[in-house]
């Protein structure tokens, strides 16, 4: 049998007359932009992440554009990502003609390593962009503080996190001046489509966010700023209407999941723990960490992806794909070595966490609706590699 890297024909089936209902509701009304539905899910969202204002925009993507011009991000700024992210995290700071000034990851976390932001500050940074990546939070305690002794906007990159609590129990995306998500389809909350959201607890920067999302007009035909068209769709507020309800059980399905596959990885004699940084004999593959296991908030982790790392990832990734189980490298290059990027004349040997994170890791399914078989494949596989 094979086992894809992510099933999303699984999630829809079990929700699949629910799902159906709503679109059809939205086809009946014929509202298609905005609207009710989503006005809806931008309250539910308040609700579900604790902040003051949640406003559905066109994509991830376009979430991290809007915040970015919302703070009036002006040509020739700088503003400090993690060297190893998705793309769009440092595209939208080059779109803007500011220049993403990049850092060092934390090896066992794979997010920006805080304490080597302070070096990196000029006169001209105006914001420090975490990325909660694969579904955990970055260390928001040391970028709050780094940004208030600087006077620095803080932009959080919650593309992969929506749910995912910081050690305080807050849900990260409501801790910097924005947050922004992405439902894109394989997020763990997704659309039948592109969408996105920004959040903020700034009065002022939500009606900037709103008014930008309709090309900066306010009201109708009068342009107070140069906005875009970033609005969401209600087909697709629609459907997240419905998978938000079931956002918490997913995310746990995928906790345990992870779990459960960290007990393979030991039982199968590749690893000793979770988080060990070194390979050595007893450590050939080195598993992911939830580092807030311990804050006693559920949502310490919504493992969006499940990384390993792993000397021989190629040879691994090969063998995966040709025995049936779907992988993939997120993400092979790091940003200050991606060519678009050459003009910026990055120091190439600060990145070698990053560089090593883009060598060797690899995402395994991990998905909720993973099926008993399916773990059973993994486990004989993982046995046959000792
Ligand atoms: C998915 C993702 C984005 C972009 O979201 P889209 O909805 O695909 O535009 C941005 N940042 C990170 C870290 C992502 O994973």
């Amino acid at each position: 049998m094979e086992v894809p890297l992510l099933d999303l024909k699984a999630q829809y089936k079990s929700i699949k007359n629910e799902i159906d209902e709503a679109v059809f509701r939205v086809i009946e009304s014929q509202h298609f932009i905005l609207g009710p539905e989503v006005e809806q899910l931008e309250t539910s969202l308040c609700q579900y992440l604790g902040c003051k204002h949640a406003i559905g925009v066109s994509s991830g993507t376009d979430a991290l554009l809007v915040a970015l011009m919302a703070l009036d991000i002006q040509p020739g700024d700088e503003v400090i990502v993690p060297d190893y992210s998705f793309f769009a995290t440092a595209g939208v700071v080059a779109r803007l003609h500011a220049v993403p000034v990049f850092v060092d990851i934390d090896p066992v976390t794979f997010n920006i390593d805080s304490a080597k932001i302070r070096s990196k500050i000029t006169k001209k940074t105006k914001a420090i962009m975490p990325v909660h990546l694969f579904g955990q939070s970055a260390a928001m305690t040391e970028v709050m503080a780094i940004a208030k002794e600087f006077n620095l906007k803080v932009v959080e990159d919650a593309a992969q996190a929506i749910g995912t609590q910081y050690k305080d129990g807050r849900k990260v995306g409501t801790i910097g001046d924005i947050g922004c998500f992405s439902f894109f389809p394989s997020k763990n909350l997704g659309a039948f489509g592109d969408a996105g959201l920004v959040t903020t607890n700034d009065d002022i920067l939500a009606e900037k966010l709103q008014i930008l999302r309709v090309h900066g007009a306010k009201p109708k035909y009068y342009h107070k700023y140069i906005g875009g068209n970033f609005r969401i769709d209600a087909l697709q507020a629609a459907v997240l209407n419905v998978k938000l309800k079931y956002l918490d059980q997913w995310s746990a399905k995928r906790r345990e999941n992870a779990t459960l596959f960290t007990k393979l990885f030991i039982e199968a004699g590749l690893a000793e723990e979770e988080g060990k940084m070194a390979f050595d004999k007893k450590n050939k593959v080195l598993l992911p960490k939830a580092v807030y296991k311990n804050s006693g908030h559920p949502n310490h982790h919504i493992y969006n992806q499940y990384v390993i790392r792993i000397e021989k990832r190629d040879e691994l990734k090969k063998h995966l794909l040709e025995n049936g189980v779907g992988c993939e490298v997120y993400y092979p290059v790091p940003l200050h070595k991606q060519e678009c990027f050459e003009y910026l004349r990055a120091e190439q040997n600060e990145f070698a966490n990053s560089n090593s994170a883009a060598s060797q890791s690899l995402a395994l399914p991990i998905y909720p609706e993973l099926c008993k078989e399916s773990v059973e494949k993994l486990r004989n596989i993982l046995q046959g590699l000792c």
